[in-house]
């Protein structure tokens, strides 16, 4: 599949679910109206949007949500998938998750054929833990990580990076990720979704971060990719890498491969930009077969747009998009 602007689309971001058993402040209001369940594709029906994506090019998947883990019956779409790594088309099946659920998941995405997680994790503090995701608690999050490292996984863990929230914690947080040999991505804000405080509070741009953390670590532009918009550099000191994300000070677009499928059957193919197209009618009409389906997407994926205009400033108080970033799960 390659887009207008000449991009080969190989990667597919699932949000199995809405819904969430956290809800950290930069993401969710805490009174969020969740998608009632009518709404929501089936486990199987997911599976065959995904196989239909994965025969169209897709090398890619990554699970994501809300929280992929609290979606009842989740594992069977994760071995289902898992089940088309290799022959079956797909290079890769990966997850991104809260951690919250993880202690008991862990070794079964070990066997369904999952290598990597991304865990979000935005500070090592207990309380501010507590008061960042509004009730979470660290230790079970700890637990969780602690399970999936056990289990052979390879963990990434994703911060947010808040101003005046965790910005005192980055040099911490990568000694203990290197002590565990994680890789560490800081990510800044973006504007999604109606959220209860002021985003122009929270936003810190990552140029000044690294700045920072260079006083300390000696940072050295790395060539890795892992396929996403992460620019890494290797931490001479723990021999892991530091990444950054940075959607507000440094547009990414450019080389963006990837498409992203809500639960309900959305495609977005700008996490900035709120066209869309719905694939769950096409899906469920029988009148539609395989190459319909495949149709569909293939006219969605020539309305990619070039990229996002991410602004948040003092002027502009609402959001870029609308939905808010649990929706498509970033
Ligand atoms: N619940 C899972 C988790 O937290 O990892 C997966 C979904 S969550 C929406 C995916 C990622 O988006 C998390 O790393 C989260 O920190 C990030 N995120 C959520 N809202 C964001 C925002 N407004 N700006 C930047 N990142 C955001
Ligand atoms: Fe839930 Fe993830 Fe959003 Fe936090 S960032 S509220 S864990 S979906």
């Amino acid at each position: 599949m390659i887009d207008p602007f000449g991009r080969s689309i190989s990667y597919l971001r699932v949000s199995v679910t809405d819904r969430c058993d956290l809800r950290c402040v930069y993401c969710m209001a805490e009174d969020m109206t969740f998608l009632p369940k009518s709404e929501v594709l089936t486990l199987e029906e997911l599976e065959r949007l995904c196989a239909s994506f994965i025969g169209m090019g897709v090398r890619k998947i990554r699970l994501t949500g809300g929280e992929p883990l609290v979606r009842r019956n989740v594992m069977s779409l994760v071995e289902g998938l898992g089940a088309r790594i290799g022959a079956g088309g797909l290079d890769e099946l990966t997850l991104t998750t809260n951690g919250t659920q993880l202690a008991r998941h862990a070794e079964g995405l070990v066997r369904a054929g999952v290598r990597r997680i991304n865990v979000s994790l935005d500070t090592l503090d207990p309380a501010l833990f507590t008061s960042v995701t509004r009730w979470g608690d660290l230790a079970k999050v700890q637990d969780g990580i602690h399970a999936a490292k056990a289990a052979g996984l390879h963990i990434k863990i994703n911060a947010v990076a808040l101003k005046g929230v965790n910005e005192h914690e980055f040099d911490r947080m990568l000694a203990w990720c290197g002590e565990h040999g994680f890789d560490l991505c800081l990510i800044e804000t973006m504007p999604m979704g109606e959220i209860t405080e002021d985003r122009t509070d929270q936003y810190l741009p990552l140029s000044l971060v690294r700045s920072r953390l260079r006083q300390n670590w000696t940072l050295t532009e790395s060539a890795y990719s892992t396929g996403g918009p992460a620019r890494y550099f290797d931490v001479a000191e723990t021999g892991t890498r530091l990444g950054f994300i940075t959607p507000m000070t440094h547009n990414f677009c450019e080389s963006c491969n990837r498409v992203r499928l809500t639960c309900t059957g959305v495609l977005y193919m700008c996490l900035g930009q709120d066209d869309a197209a719905d694939l769950r009618a096409p899906l469920r009409d029988p009148a539609v077969d395989e190459a319909g389906l495949q149709d569909a997407i293939r006219a969605a994926i020539a309305r990619k747009p070039k990229g996002h205009d991410f602004v948040i400033d003092r002027r502009r108080k609402t959001p870029a998009v609308a939905r808010h970033m649990s929706v498509t799960g970033g």
